[in-house]
């Protein structure tokens, strides 16, 4: 059932659509996340700084320079002017919670004062910096912005600034930090919701894509099923008027079916030659005659005609000429049959006639027109003249007859017309009068 899903158009435009739409979205994603973090780290940089600044101004309000004191006991104590300021945490505290960062003031680059407490909870004094904070700022004497600072496990964004003394010399540095881990969550916070809108923009779009190509499916098979039935000979079966005008694809392929139901019926049901019904048709459509005869009681006739001596005209003109007399003569078959029932070739130089609704005394009628019709035939081949003639046996049709007794009974005519004559028509009637005078006595043939 998966599978057959994923074979399937349905499947292929659900695919198709979620594939597109997906690395759209992931691309669109991609880059907001790119400029969101680049913006966001702009943002802690500007804070950080920002904080920097109000620490530097702080001090900087204080009378005198920075200084260490190492005490007798050989500890070391922060000065800012006259300013014990080791244990001064007040202004540093209010910093960290009020900033989301933790401060450190450096003496050369080792943290004389911080806000970093370690696991125990004791604050990281006595702690340095990397190599390279220390040469970028308390050497290099200049600020300094880092995004990967580890410090302890954690890694932090860090703002770094030298302190200066009154004679230009760098005492330490100013240090402010804040959690990595924290700003990358407010980043995936900002950004998430943006994931989830593409994400179900492209279930949407591929259903959507899906729901389409369900309704080209849906006409396919509509299509299909015509296909398999004109395949089993159905010619009755037709398609929706509204797929066959269609102006799309399958509007073209509904046509091109619908030419091809007809040209198969053509080849199915036609001769080729000559154009009219061939003798598949014709058993097929004389038994359904005869059920109607016998079943509603309905009149019909059935005649045989037979060209004379056809095998002459090939034999004297050419084949050629034999296959355009078999036209002609079928041509004018077809002419005066009208609407009164159907013909078919029913072998070589042999047709069927099939009158419907028909009484004997009208078949007559029409086939001697048919019979006058022929002997006034001229056909022209290689400037010569061909005039064919036809001989015919007609009977009408018997309630309770099958298609081949009905077929045999003409037979019978025409070969009786063949052997008095031929280039004329045969009835019951005729045949037996002819019988009949032929029996008196004093007639010739007694
Ligand atoms: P009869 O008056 O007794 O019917 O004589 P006939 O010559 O018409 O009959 P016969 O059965 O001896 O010959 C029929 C010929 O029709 C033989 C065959 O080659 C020819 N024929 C059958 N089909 C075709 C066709 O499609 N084209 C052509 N040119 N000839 C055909
Ligand atoms: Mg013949
Ligand atoms: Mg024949």
């Amino acid at each position: 059932m998966k599978n057959t899903f994923w074979k399937g158009l349905r499947g292929q435009f659900f695919a198709v659509g979620l594939i597109s739409v997906a690395l759209l979205a992931v691309s669109v994603v991609v880059t907001c996340v790119f400029v969101i973090r680049t913006a966001m780290y702009g943002q802690v940089r500007v804070e950080l700084e920002g904080c920097v600044e109000y620490l530097q101004n702080y001090y900087n309000g204080m009378e005198g320079d920075f200084k260490l004191v190492v005490n007798e006991d050989r500890s070391g104590s922060i000065y800012k002017g006259d300013k014990d300021i080791t244990n001064d945490y007040t202004l540093l505290d209010i910093f960290s919670e009020s900033f989301d960062a933790d401060v450190s003031i450096f003496c050369t680059n080792v943290r004389a004062l911080t806000t970093f407490r370690d696991e125990n909870g004791e604050r990281m004094i006595n702690t340095g910096t990397s190599a390279i904070v220390s040469g970028d700022v308390y050497e290099g004497g200049h600020d300094a912005f880092y995004s990967n600072v580890l410090i302890g496990e954690d890694k932090y964004f860090a703002y770094y600034r030298p302190i200066l003394n009154s004679d230009g010399s760098v005492f330490g540095m100013y240090g402010v930090c804040r959690n990595a881990a924290n700003v990358n969550r407010g980043v995936n916070r900002t950004i998430l919701p943006i994931i989830l809108l593409f994400a179900v923009a492209s279930v949407l779009i591929a259903l959507a894509t899906g729901a389409e190509a369900g309704k080209t499916v849906k006409m396919l098979n509509v299509l299909n099923r015509f296909m398999e039935k004109v395949a089993k000979s159905d010619f009755e079966v037709d398609l929706p008027e509204k797929m066959i005008s269609s102006d799309d694809e399958i509007g073209v392929l509904a046509r091109t079916g619908k030419q091809m139901q007809n040209s198969i019926r053509k080849l199915v049901n036609y001769d080729a030659l000559t154009e009219v019904h061939n003798r598949r048709y014709a058993v097929n459509e004389l038994r359904e005659v005869c059920r109607s005869a016998e079943e509603e009681g309905t009149e019909f006739c059935v005649a045989i005609g037979d060209i004379d001596f056809f095998k002459k005209v090939n034999d004297t003109y050419g084949h050629d000429a034999g296959d355009i007399v078999l036209k002609e003569v079928a041509a004018v078959f077809r002419r005066r049959m009208g609407g009164q029932g159907f013909i078919a070739r029913w072998g070589g130089e042999e047709f069927l006639f099939v009158f419907t609704n028909c009484s004997l005394e009208q078949a007559l009628s029409v086939l001697t027109e048919v019979i006058d019709d022929i002997r006034s035939l001229e056909i022209e081949y290689e400037g010569q003249i061909i005039s064919p003639r036809v001989s015919m046996g007609l009977v009408q049709g018997e309630r309770g007859d099958n298609e081949e007794q009905c077929v045999k009974k003409a037979d019978d005519l025409l070969y009786y017309a063949k052997e008095h004559g031929r280039n004329r028509l045969v009835t019951n009637d005729i045949m037996e009068s002819e019988v009949n005078a032929s029996d008196e006595p004093g007639s010739a043939d007694s």
